[in-house]
């Protein structure tokens, strides 16, 4: 693994400090929004391999009336460990450090199951991927690209739904992708 370091000599435009607290607010979203119900609105920051895998562990939870419910919780830090180029990809390695309460509830009544109902401290080794060759955007004001699961034309300043397949875009700058979220 290179040092993270040493990335700007691919991407001069790559901040590290700004692509750590954009991954912890991402992480937060991402165990919410299972919770909550909303994980569509996470499509857009991870790969479609991830998403459908959680997706489908979501949908077979759900089915025998139970999800995986996480609260209160906090991301304590985020170490950048460094990244790997390979043919077609980047990927940047991390360290997010959480705090959480995560139990499996029943769907309807959200009482508690299994699990602990105390809070957990966890290290979550999060990999990150995006095409290579590619840098980070600068802030350009962009108002109009087209849907990338359906390809329509959608202004993003208008709405972060696409109007024709109802998918939810991804309307900041941020073009990593969570390949896999492991606590170990
Ligand atoms: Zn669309």
């Amino acid at each position: 693994m290179n040092s993270i370091k040493e990335f700007s000599k691919l991407d001069k435009a790559f901040d590290a400090a700004k692509f750590s607290s954009k991954l912890s607010n991402i992480y937060r979203r991402f165990k919410t929004t299972a919770s909550d119900g909303k994980f569509e609105e996470m499509e857009p920051y991870l790969t479609p391999e991830l998403y459908q895998k959680i997706s489908s562990e979501t949908a077979v939870r759900a089915k025998s009336g139970k999800v995986l419910y996480t609260e209160r919780i906090t991301i304590l830090g985020t170490e950048l460990l460094g990244f790997e180029t390979e043919v077609g990809f980047d990927r940047i390695f991390a360290d997010v450090r959480v705090r959480a309460v995560e139990y499996v509830a029943d769907i309807k009544t959200r009482k508690r199951l299994s699990g602990s109902a105390e809070e957990q401290f966890m290290t979550v080794r999060v990999v990150l991927r995006r095409e290579s060759g590619r840098v980070s955007p600068q802030l350009t004001g962009i108002s109009a690209q087209n849907c990338p699961y359906c390809g329509a034309p959608v202004n993003i300043n208008k709405s972060s739904k696409c109007d024709y397949c109802g998918r939810v875009l991804n309307t900041d700058s941020f073009d990593w992708l969570i390949e896999s979220a492991e606590i170990h």
